[in-house]
């Protein structure tokens, strides 16, 4: 396991990192912070990062290709995943296993080249079968106890980007990236 940005990461994680065509995200806890508002009706809102939504149109922009997998099935999740353009989205997925499995063999891609990053125990099946592995920085103890990489940012407040960041950094699409923002 390695934790945080300021530790890298192994040759080894690097050289899986170099593999990955797809990145899967948890959205609950993951892309948010895990509030959930309820409304007066059926309603919920979720809270999403600017940031972490840049850094998918990043990933989208170096070719690499973002789903979504959750657990629970909400209106927001479907309108963030519209916003940024990802157009794989699984909800109502409590099996996530076989739903990461679907995503996979939907988007033509092997597991060892598609990463998933989750936050709770919900999501060990799919961050068990994932080529790469990686968790909030408050994920479930269980779960950064078994993933490849624990980010030093929480969940709905920049993992996503920072693990976005790590892959971007080890494929060595990053410099190219930056220079697009003279
Ligand atoms: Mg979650």
């Amino acid at each position: 396991m390695v934790e945080g940005r300021a530790r890298g990461t192994t040759p080894e994680l690097a050289s899986r990192l170099k593999s990955l065509r797809l990145l899967v995200f948890d959205v609950d806890g993951t892309l948010t912070d895990g509030g959930i508002v309820l409304d007066g009706g059926d309603g919920e809102w979720k809270r999403f990062d600017v940031r972490d939504g840049a850094g998918i149109k990043l990933a989208q922009a170096a070719g690499l290709e973002v789903a979504f997998l959750s657990g629970r099935s909400a209106p927001a999740t479907a309108r963030r995943a519209r916003e940024l353009g990802v157009a794989r989205v699984a909800q109502g997925a409590c099996q996530k296993g076989e739903a990461f499995a679907a995503l996979l063999a939907g988007a033509g891609v092997a597991a060892e080249e598609a990463a998933y990053m989750g936050d709770d125990l919900l999501d060990l099946p799919a961050l068990r079968r994932a080529g790469a592995a990686a968790c909030p920085a408050d994920a479930h103890p269980a779960v950064r106890a078994e993933v490849d990489y624990v980010c030093t940012d929480p969940g709905g407040r920049g993992a996503a980007r920072e693990w976005i960041d790590l892959v971007l950094t080890a494929q060595g699409k990053m410099d190219g990236l930056l220079r697009a923002y003279p």
